[in-house]
C-alpha cells in the first residue's frame, strides 16, 4: 500500500492501464495528478488526501486502493474551514427596479432568502441599484429583508450592463454576502454573468430549488439538465458568493408584512472611467400576443394535439368562459400558429395560474417544469398514458373537439350565463 509521510494511503496509477484521457487530472480537488514526461498520469503523493474521486472517475479502472468504499471528504480535506467562508455572511437578493418599483420575482427570492437565512441563522440583504430608489427598501423589509444596501446614482438611473455590473460587485466586495440570488429575467441573467465573471465565483441559472445541505452549509442548486430529462444538484465549494438565477414564478411569494422595519445601508459609488453607450430612447414593452402569460390567473394551453387553426376559435372561447389567456407549447410556436410570448416550458416561460387547462399537451418535462406553481390542472387528451395525466389534478379521457364544447356549456350553465 502506498502512503504519503501523513501516513494517508495515496492513489497508484497502474501504467499498463492508465489510457491517458486525463480524466482524473480535471477530478483530483486538491491537483495532486498531472502528466507523465511519458504522457501517464502521475500522483504526487504527497499533495493526495487519499479522497479516491480518481478511482471513481477512471473509465478504466487504472487507479489503485487497497481500501475498500469511499473516504467521505471533511471540509478540511477540500481545503475549505470547517465553518463557511470567514468573512462572509448573510444571503442576499438582488432587487431589481422596473417603473420605479421592485419586480415580483425580487419578493419571491426574498421569502427564498429567508428560508436559507434561517437555516444559516444569517440576515436576509437586498442590493438595490438605481437613482431615486431608496424609497423601495420599504417594500423590501415587508417581504422579509432585513438590511437594504442601496447605491444610488444617475449612471444607473436606466440598466446598463458595464455600470450595474461594476457597482453590484462593489457592493459584494464591501458586504460579503455567502449567498447572492438574482431573479433570471433579461437584466439579472445579463447581470450575474458579469458579477460572477468580475467575482470570479460559480453561478448556476435557471434554479428550480433551493436548499441548504446541513452537513456543509453549502447552498444546494438544483437545475434542469441534459434538455431536462435530469434535474442537476449542484454547489459551489470555493468562492463567494454562491451565486443563483431563479425564474419569475417558481419560488412562492412570501406573505408581506405591512411596516415591518429593518435597516437602510448607503453605499458611495462612482461609475467606473469607461464610455458608456448613450441612450438616446427607450420604446415600452413590446408584448407580442397582447397579454402576458405570467400574469394571468388561468391559461388554456394548446399542444400539438389541438395544434389547429380551426381548434383556435374554441380555445379561445373556452379561455374568455374562464377568464383566462390563450398559450402553447413549443411546437405550437415552431409551426407558426401562435408567437414565441405564449410559449409556456423550459425555454418558454415559466408561469403559476390559478387555473391551467392542457388541451393536446403530451406532458414532456421540457413543458412541466415550468408548471410546477400551477394551483389546479385540468388536462384533456386522449391518451390516458399520457404523461400529463400524472400531474394533473382532473384529467378528461378523450378528444379535445368533442370534450371543449361541452366543457363550455357545463361551465357557462354553472356560472349561469
Ligand atoms: C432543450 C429543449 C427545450 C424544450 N423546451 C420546451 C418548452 O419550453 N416548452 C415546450 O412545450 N416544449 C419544449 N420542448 C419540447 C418538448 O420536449 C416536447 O416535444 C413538447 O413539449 C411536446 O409538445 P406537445 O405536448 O404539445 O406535443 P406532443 O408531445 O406531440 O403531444 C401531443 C398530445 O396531444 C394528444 N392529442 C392528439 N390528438 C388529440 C386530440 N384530438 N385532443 C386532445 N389531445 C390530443 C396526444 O395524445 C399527445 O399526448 C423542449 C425540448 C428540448 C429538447
Ligand atoms: S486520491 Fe484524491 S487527492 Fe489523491 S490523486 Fe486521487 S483524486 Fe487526487
Ligand atoms: S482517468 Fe484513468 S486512464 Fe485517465 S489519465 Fe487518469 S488514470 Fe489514466
Amino acid at each position: 500500500m502506498a502512503k504519503n509521510s501523513k501516513g494517508i494511503e495515496v492513489a497508484e496509477i497502474l501504467q499498463d492501464k492508465c489510457i491517458a484521457c486525463q480524466i482524473c487530472i480535471g477530478e483530483c480537488p486538491v491537483g495532486a495528478i498531472d502528466l507523465s514526461p511519458e504522457g501517464l498520469a502521475l500522483v504526487d503523493p504527497e499533495l493526495c488526501i487519499g479522497c479516491g474521486k480518481c478511482q471513481e472517475s477512471c473509465p478504466v479502472e487504472a487507479v489503485k486502493f487497497e481500501r475498500a468504499g469511499k473516504k467521505e471528504l471533511s471540509r478540511e480535506d477540500r481545503g475549505m474551514p470547517s465553518e463557511g467562508v470567514p468573512g462572509y455572511e448573510g444571503v442576499a437578493v438582488f432587487i431589481e427596479v422596473q417603473d420605479g418599483e421592485g419586480v415580483q420575482v425580487s419578493w419571491e427570492l426574498m421569502g427564498k432568502a429567508r428560508e436559507l437565512a434561517e437555516k444559516l441563522s444569517t440576515r436576509v440583504l437586498g442590493f438595490l441599484l438605481g437613482e431615486g430608489v431608496d424609497h423601495i427598501a420599504r417594500e423590501a423589509f415587508a417581504h422579509g429583508c432585513d438590511e437594504v444596501h442601496v447605491s444610488e446614482h444617475e449612471v444607473l438611473a436606466s440598466y446598463r450592463s458595464a455600470p450595474y455590473g461594476h457597482a453590484l460587485t462593489r457592493l459584494c466586495e464591501r458586504v460579503k454576502p455567502e449567498i447572492l440570488l438574482m431573479g433570471a429575467t433579461h437584466q439579472g441573467r445579463d447581470l450575474a454573468g458579469v458579477v460572477a465573471t468580475h467575482l470570479k465565483t460559480g453561478l448556476t441559472a435557471d434554479c428550480t430549488d433551493l436548499s441548504i445541505e446541513d452537513r456543509t452549509r453549502l447552498l444546494l442548486m438544483t437545475r434542469p439538465t441534459f434538455g431536462g430529462n435530469i434535474m442537476a444538484t449542484i454547489y459551489c465549494e470555493h468562492r463567494r458568493p454562491q451565486m443563483s438565477t431563479v425564474r419569475p414564478m417558481v419560488m412562492k411569494l412570501p406573505e408581506r408584512t405591512p411596516g415591518r422595519e429593518g435597516r437602510k445601508v448607503f453605499h458611495e459609488w462612482t461609475p467606473p472611467p469607461v464610455e458608456l453607450p448613450h441612450i438616446v430612447e427607450f420604446m415600452g414593452d413590446a408584448l407580442e400576443g397582447g397579454m402576458d402569460i405570467v400574469q394571468s390567473a388561468a391559461l388554456v394551453v394548446a399542444g400539438m394535439g389541438a395544434c389547429d387553426p380551426e381548434a383556435f376559435h374554441l380555445l379561445q372561447e373556452l379561455a374568455d368562459v374562464v377568464g383566462g389567456t390563450l398559450a402553447c407549447s413549443r411546437p405550437v410556436v415552431e409551426a407558426g400558429l401562435l408567437p414565441y410570448e405564449r410559449q409556456v416550458g423550459q425555454t418558454g416561460k415559466t408561469v403559476a395560474p390559478k387555473l391551467y387547462i392542457a388541451v393536446g399537451v403530451s406532458g414532456a418535462i421540457q413543458h412541466l417544469v415550468a408548471i410546477q406553481g400551477a394551483e389546479k390542472i385540468v388536462a384533456i387528451n386522449p391518451d390516458p398514458n399520457a404523461p400529463i395525466f400524472k400531474v394533473a389534478d382532473v384529467g378528461i379521457v378523450g378528444d379535445y373537439a368533442r370534450v371543449i364544447p361541452e366543457f363550455i356549456n357545463q361551465l357557462k350553465n354553472r356560472m349561469g350565463a
